[in-house]
């Protein structure tokens, strides 16, 4: 038996139909059937809780052409998990999708890649290609959080409770991290975008969003090598995630 028994849960809580093939795969490959799902997971033994990721602020996903299905803490309390006495927060990386829901978590402490922060407010952060992808004001509100002292700086791997790791993976973004915990089936691991749909990692084809193409596949490696095997790998956006693992609510998942 592993010392640690966590769960863990995907919410769903925004979609996009047609995600064009050259946005999901860097090389040739047919566009995902279900376009696109968006999620926040939550891992927990029953006692303590890590959220991971807060979603996409509505306005802005909306804007982006993205639904909105439901607030990422009203999934959580599906689960009975309170959104505001939530303690710890690991932020993937800082994509409008992925830390757009912060205000949802007055007492949380944001676990982030030291790199991640430090790129996206230095130099590369105002290149077009770059800043497409942020929201700004989400950048502004992680920067209040650490100056009110809520944010927790990683430079690597870091163990968030016991048995539950961040890990650094710098490829679709500089500092962008993934998380794994101990399930009683083994390690899990859940990518983000590490790897957005299985078959970006079953069929070695980049998600087409990158700062590193060979940082994407060292991080593939390094998934495969942590998780105990690969049904316990949960990649990011794929909405066959719905499919493969098991149904405990509408549009919730657990590993
Ligand atoms: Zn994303």
């Amino acid at each position: 038996m592993p010392e640690h028994d966590y769960r863990a849960y995907a919410i769903r809580y925004g979609h996009r139909d047609n995600v064009p093939a050259h946005e999901a795969f860097h090389r040739p490959h047919a566009a995902p059937a279900d376009g696109m799902d968006y999620f926040v997971w939550l891992v927990t033994d029953g006692q303590r809780s890590v959220v991971v990721d807060t979603g996409f602020a509505e306005a802005e996903g909306t804007r982006r052409g993205r639904k909105f299905l439901r607030s990422p803490d009203r999934g959580l309390a599906e689960l009975g998990v309170d959104a505001a006495r939530v303690e710890h927060v690991v932020l993937t990386h800082f994509h409008y999708d992925h830390i757009g829901g912060q205000a949802l978590f007055p007492n949380a402490t944001f676990y982030v890649q030291e790199e991640e922060m430090r790129f996206y407010t230095g130099p590369g952060a105002s290149l077009p290609v770059i800043r497409e992808s942020i929201y700004l004001p989400d950048v502004v509100s992680l920067l209040s959080a650490n100056y009110a002292g809520r944010v927790q700086f990683v430079d690597g791997d870091r163990e968030i409770l016991p048995g539950v790791w961040v890990h650094k993976a710098s490829g679709h973004t500089p500092g962008m991290q993934f998380v794994s915990l101990e399930t009683p089936r083994g390690r899990a691991v859940l990518t983000s975008d590490a790897s957005h749909y299985y078959a970006n990692m079953e069929e070695a084809n980049a998600f087409n969003t990158f700062v590193d193409l060979a940082g994407v596949f060292r991080g593939h490696a390094r998934i495969r090598e942590i998780a105990s095997q690969p049904e316990l790998i949960v990649p990011g956006h794929d909405p066959l995630v719905l499919e493969r693992l098991t149904r405990v609510a509408d549009g919730i998942v657990q590993l």
